[in-house]
């Protein structure tokens, strides 16, 4: 990644939650509270952010190493196209083989096969096949789209989650066109994973942000972590919520990786019902107990669309959830438009939903 695309990405992805980081530090400054320590480095494609909460110098930078190099590990072992252990298992799994795999590799893949089960394969972490015809298993999607007729030849072997086969330590799939990508679970479920460690190492008050999957630890002193959600269409924030210790906030929108070829807009959440950017949405956000779980939901929510989404959400667990349409429109669980506050003027048309 470059790094004007990188400051690009600072700015939109992470601008409210920088600037929000900004406005505590200042707010420390003045009453002496403990410090604030906040380190980000590049990970999964995307900066990381780790802010903690009233530990000293020592501590903070032994903890933030210590983190970085979970997430450098986890980046080099999960990438799903430069070469990793998850590739290597790609292959194997592709020419039908039994593979042995790590203990941390077989969870995020237990977990994933869980969720996308409940999701009715909406979020597909087996298609990596058909996120790399679409050039999003690049650093740079540029386009064009496949020919129709790729997309058709694999979506009539349609590879799924079911398709693969645990055991304690050895993974198989009965679809030699199954290929694993774990890039719509990976980030939350790192981001939990990184403030249970902090919890190992005594911190008691954290965010890890990893882009758009925030899990936070504690509180920011008096005052619960504030979340800024980014407006999806616009500079800014569309709303804020807090989060209380051990949540998790996912949110997947269409402005994060898409091309645009022949004037035409391509995103990265695909359907796996016709194999083309999922129509209808424009962002989802969910919060969580867990952070797979938060992050699984945001895109299988995305694909579900207007009509599915209610009925996916309840199979998945979820019951706190925001979806924007792509006029603008917002639906929201009773649960999540209890606490969740607009920060436009004026506020969204927005309608409450309940699951079924
Ligand atoms: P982001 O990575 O922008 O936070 P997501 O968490 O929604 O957004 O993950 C998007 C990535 O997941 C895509 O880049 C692609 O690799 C993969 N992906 C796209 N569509 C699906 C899908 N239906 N199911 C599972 N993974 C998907
Ligand atoms: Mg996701």
């Amino acid at each position: 990644m470059g790094s004007e695309e990188l400051s690009a990405r600072i700015l939109s992805g992470n601008f409210c939650y920088a600037v929000l980081c900004a406005l505590l530090m200042m707010l420390c400054a003045c009453t002496r509270e403990p410090p604030l320590h906040h380190e980000q480095f590049l990970a999964f494609g995307t900066l990381i952010e780790i802010t903690l909460y009233g530990v000293d110098d020592a501590a903070a930078q032994q903890a933030n190493a210590a983190i970085e190099q979970d997430f450098q590990r986890m980046n080099r072992d999960w990438h799903a196209w430069h070469s990793s252990a998850l590739t290597a298992l790609n292959a194997r799994l592709a020419h039908g083989q039994t593979a042995t795999v790590d203990a941390a590799l077989l969870d995020l893949i237990t977990r994933a096969r869980k969720l996308s089960l409940a999701s009715d394969s909406l979020f597909d972490p087996a298609l990596g096949r058909l996120f790399g015809m679409w050039g999003f298993q690049s650093d740079e999607p540029t386009g064009p789209p496949p020919p129709e007729q790729k997309i058709k030849n694999l979506l009539s072997v349609l590879p799924t989650m079911a398709d693969l086969h645990i055991t304690a330590d050895t993974v198989r799939s009965d679809n030699p066109q199954l290929s694993l990508d774990f890039g719509a679970v990976a980030k939350g479920y790192a981001a939990q994973l990184a403030i249970e460690h902090l919890q190992r190492l005594g911190v008691h008050n954290a965010i890890v942000a990893a882009s758009g999957d925030i899990h936070v630890l504690g509180m920011h002193g008096a005052r619960p972590w504030h979340i800024g959600i980014r407006h999806p269409r616009a500079p800014g924030i569309i709303a804020s919520v807090d989060l209380k210790s051990g949540e998790s906030i996912s949110t997947s929108g269409d402005y994060e990786r898409y091309f645009t070829f022949q004037g035409k807009r391509y995103h990265h959440l695909l359907d796996p019902r016709t194999g083309y950017p999922a129509q209808g949405t424009a962002a989802v956000t969910v919060i969580a107990a867990d952070g797979a779980t938060a992050d699984a939901a945001a895109t299988a929510l995305f694909v579900a669309g207007a009509r599915d989404w209610p009925r996916i959400a309840r199979a998945m667990g979820v019951d706190q959830v925001m979806r924007i349409d792509q006029q603008g429109k917002v639906q929201m669980t009773p649960a999540m438009a209890a606490r969740l506050h607009f920060e436009i003027d004026p506020a969204p048309v927005s309608a409450v939903i309940h699951l079924p």
